[in-house]
């Protein structure tokens, strides 16, 4: 079989990938390894940018109505006695413009809408249950159960997820980081007007519930690594406890879960391999970079990279400059943006890893802090949402850490836009004409 792009993998990342590509003509042949739904938990919080980008492959009401709105994300903080000692805000509506929200979607629902609308195009192959076990060099070696197959094409793409084969094949080595904590992961149903996201801690002690569309919550919660095989021993009901102490709101509703079977171990990862592109390969997604879950970024991440590397594969292929060198303006637009929301996360995961009531003190002031200070609260969601960068400098640290006085004055909204990726940020080689 011949085609123009190989995509391994038919993740979030994937196909992305595979629908920004046929939208522009390009034959895509994708391989994926499972035949049917995949059983586990993945990322279902989608982040302002990835509205954007959605919005541009005309899938923004659709995704909107099946998703749940979150405008604000609370933080509590609670004491010993488990009262609320300090609340805090993160809101999403300091951002100016249409992508002023987050989106909690359902992971495989998500997939199935981005599936059917690659499918509608007939320069778009799937190959389900299908895996990529490696390549020579223009052809990818797919199994599907005891049959072998090849795709010759000009250009493979990764998007396989942690494990890849693409990532392997280009000689990339990762190093991976581990962290001192493991979360617990499920799904329940929530009261109908707990719709906004909550992030509860204690010195000790990290919830995270994201409400999800049809009554439904996903919710995070943190154990100290080793901890989940004695957890599981117990009887449901200490589960429930965990939950109902931090999260009185949930009382009624978690305990419809009556199995630890439903419930899922996460154990996060952070890494960055160094480069994503050689010859004509390239890796996006969890293949390229994990981050910590904290930040709800992972998903994310690999829709932006499948944004820029379709977006400028498409245009080398349509002004054949098909030379693979140009692949490296994937790498040049990405590669910073990425390693920014990965330090974040890496931070924010700091904050809840350590079970000491000074670290669960300075994290209370920081958020304080960020709420008090309109220009550091903008920063805050404009990095967390994708849609622009702006790091924080030496004053935001001293005001962060109380030694000189927040800022009252917030910034022009227009001041704020200025901060946004234009077009040429995220394209930059199509103004310049060098592709
Ligand atoms: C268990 C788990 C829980 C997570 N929870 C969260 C969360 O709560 N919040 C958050 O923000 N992020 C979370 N993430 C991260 C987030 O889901 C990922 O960042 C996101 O799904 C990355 O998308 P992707 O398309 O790059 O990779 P993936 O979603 O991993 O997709 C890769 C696809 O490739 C397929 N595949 C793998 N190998 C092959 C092969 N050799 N040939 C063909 N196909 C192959 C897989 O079956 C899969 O469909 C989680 C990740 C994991 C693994």
């Amino acid at each position: 079989m011949k085609t123009q792009v190989f995509i391994s993998g038919g993740g979030i990342g994937g196909l992305t990938l595979a629908l920004k590509l046929v939208q522009r003509n390009v034959e895509v042949v994708m391989a994926e390894r499972l035949k049917a739904k995949a059983p586990t938990y993945k990322g279902e919080l989608l982040q302002p940018k990835s509205l954007q980008i959605f919005e541009g492959l005309g899938l923004y009401d659709e995704i909107t109505a099946r998703s749940n709105e979150i405008k604000v994300l609370d933080m509590l903080e609670l004491s010993s006695s488990l009262q609320v000692r300090d609340q805090t805000f993160m809101d999403y509506s300091v951002l100016p413009g249409k992508f002023n929200a987050a989106f909690m979607v359902h992971h495989e629902e998500l997939k199935d809408i981005l599936l059917k609308a690659a499918s509608e195009y007939k320069n778009f192959h799937y190959m389900s249950g299908t895996s990529c076990t490696g390549y020579t060099e223009n052809t990818a070696l797919l199994k599907a159960g005891k049959e072998k197959l090849e795709v010759e094409a000009e250009f493979f793409f990764g998007a396989e997820g942690r494990a890849s084969v693409t990532r392997k094949h280009m000689e990339v080595d990762i190093k991976q980081t581990a962290y001192n904590h493991h979360f617990l992961t499920v799904s329940f149903p929530r009261p109908e007007t707990f719709t906004d996201g909550q992030i509860i801690s204690t010195y000790n002690r990290f919830l995270g519930l994201f409400p999800l569309p049809d009554n439904q919550v996903r919710s995070v919660y943190l154990i100290p690594e080793g901890d989940y095989k004695e957890l599981k021993e117990k009887p449901i009901s200490h589960f429930h406890k965990l939950y109902t102490d931090l999260a009185p709101a949930m009382d009624g509703y978690v305990q419809q879960l009556t199995d630890w079977k439903k419930i899922q171990l996460m154990i996060p990862v952070m890494f960055h391999a160094p480069s994503y592109v050689r010859d004509n390969k390239a890796i996006i997604g969890d293949a390229a970079h994990a981050v910590h879950p904290m930040a709800g970024e992972g998903m994310n991440m690999a829709i932006q990279d499948a944004d820029i590397l379709g977006e400028l594969t498409a245009d080398m292929i349509e002004n054949h400059k098909k030379n693979p060198e140009n692949l490296k303006w994937y790498e040049k637009v990405r590669y910073k943006r990425a390693d920014h929301v990965i330090q974040l996360s890496h931070l924010a995961a700091l904050a809840y890893s350590y079970p000491f009531k000074p670290v669960s003190f300075l994290r209370q002031k920081t958020f304080e802090r960020m709420e008090e200070d309109p220009i550091l609260h903008f920063k805050q969601m404009l990095n967390v949402s994708g849609l622009g960068m702006w790091k924080e400098n030496v004053r935001d640290r001293f005001i962060q850490g109380g030694i000189i006085p927040v800022r009252l004055r917030d910034l022009p909204k227009k001041s704020k836009e200025l901060r946004y990726y234009t077009r040429e940020d995220d394209y930059p080689w199509k103004d310049e004409g060098l592709i």
